[in-house]
């Protein structure tokens, strides 16, 4: 969205006519966060036409929410067309749009389309390529399937076409997402297939999965990912319970067994591969056993990103109909309890790599100083000899954890 509003010359302003707040639906705190946001930008901006997109957006087209500070509100399909939006909420336009631009009584954007993700902003290294929307799944806590609808694959042509067009902008990493990746089925295509051809784009130098369920990383995604030059070692598994129980209440299309066997599928395929993962604590009937089998499989993987989610009934889930038996102290209490977990973990992992080479993109740079991640997605700064320009690749020897990730020293110079 910014990429493409600054096409079109909407740059950030000191004075904004229009404010765009992208709203996340998951979670109550995520709510909370988009309707602070609006609180902020009439206070920061009052003369500021507020426009809510996202999934937010869709949740109050659904009626499953409020969001009255908003004075346009436009769901998911309007991203593309960013632009028109701000154009309409900047000449009065008020309300809620249709879910799709083409529905709108005066026909929608003529001639619009969406412009490369990241292409228009300088300084950028990574842009989002999306190939996959919807969900096929209906976890018990979760709204995407009602604001997202049902799983879509984008074609291998489209997603190739736009990498080339981030890659003539000179973004050298991409990162794939879709909302249920695993489920990337397009016509007469897979996905070891599409990661084939992006590798062979001139230009893209490094490729990531973005978050995705387990059952998505099979042996031909694998063996296609170990033998690509771009493909980065690093896997964003979302395991949320390390229970079976809670995972059945959840509705997860995994048990923890069958989890840790992807996990190791992909040690076997990529020995240096690094894991991330999303946890919930305080699910309905979480006991503290449960509890401790979520921290058991937490240490038994070793995740190098780990985000915690305090569990939230949200209205039009069947989640919401369980009782919320888990009080809020608890849930925070559990909550740090996982987080210091999750940070020693990361903290003996990081350990581990001092010494090692890693590969660093870097983002930016201040000085002898170049910041980055490594392949295997750890923050990185750089001590070099020379300053180093965004977009560069470095090679460095980590001598230190730091507290955001490693500090390393150049090796190649
Ligand atoms: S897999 Fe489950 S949690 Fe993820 S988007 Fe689909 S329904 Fe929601």
């Amino acid at each position: 969205m910014r990429g493409r509003l600054s096409l079109c010359g909407y740059l950030d302003a000191e004075e904004p006519d229009v404010v765009v707040i992208s709203g996340c639906t998951v979670t109550a705190l995520a709510e909370r966060k988009a309707r602070q946001a609006a609180v902020r930008s009439r206070r920061d901006h009052p003369g500021a036409k507020i426009v809510l997109v996202g999934c937010l957006a869709d949740a109050v087209r659904r009626g499953l929410t409020s969001f009255r500070s908003a004075d346009l509100v436009a769901g998911n399909a309007w991203k593309p067309h960013i632009d028109e939006v701000v154009r309409r909420a900047a000449a009065g336009v008020r309300g809620v749009l249709s879910a799709r631009p083409e529905d709108e009584p005066d026909g929608g954007p003529q001639g619009s389309r969406a412009a490369p993700a990241a292409g228009a902003e300088p300084g950028r290294v990574r842009a989002y390529l999306k190939i996959q929307d919807g969900c096929q799944h209906a976890c018990t806590y979760c709204r995407t399937t009602q604001v997202r609808g049902l799983s879509r694959s984008r074609s291998p042509e489209d997603a190739v076409n736009e990498a080339q067009e981030l890659a003539t902008c000179g973004i050298p990493e991409l990162v794939l997402v879709g909302i249920d990746l695993a489920d990337y089925r397009p016509a007469g295509g897979t996905l070891a297939g599409l990661l084939a051809r992006l590798d062979g784009i001139r230009g893209v130098r490094r490729l990531r999965l973005g978050s995705m369920n387990p059952e998505g990383l099979t042996d031909g995604v694998l063996g296609a990912m170990a033998g690509l030059r771009a493909t980065c070692p690093h896997f964003h598994l979302p395991l949320q319970s390390g229970d079976d129980r809670i995972l059945a209440r959840m509705g997860r299309p995994y048990d923890v067994a069958s989890y840790l066997d992807t996990v190791q599928r992909v040690r076997d395929a990529i020995p240096h591969a690094t894991f991330g993962t999303d946890l919930i604590v305080g699910f309905p009937g979480e006991n503290a056993a449960a509890f401790r089998r979520t921290c058991g499989v937490l240490s038994v993987v070793g995740f190098v990103n780990v985000h915690i989610f305090r569990y939230s009934p949200r209205r039009g889930t069947r989640a919401a109909a369980l009782a919320d038996d888990i009080s809020p102290t608890v849930k925070r209490q559990r909550a740090q309890e996982l987080d210091a977990l999750a940070s020693a973990v990361r903290g003996k992992i990081l350990r581990e790599a001092v010494g090692t080479a890693q590969s660093v993109l870097v983002e930016r740079s201040e000085g002898k100083l170049a910041y980055g991640y490594t392949a295997g997605y750890v923050k990185a700064v750089v001590r070099t000899s020379r300053p180093m320009g965004v977009g560069e690749d470095i090679r460095g020897r980590v001598v230190s954890v730091t507290t955001e990730g490693v500090e390393a020293r150049a090796l190649d110079e």
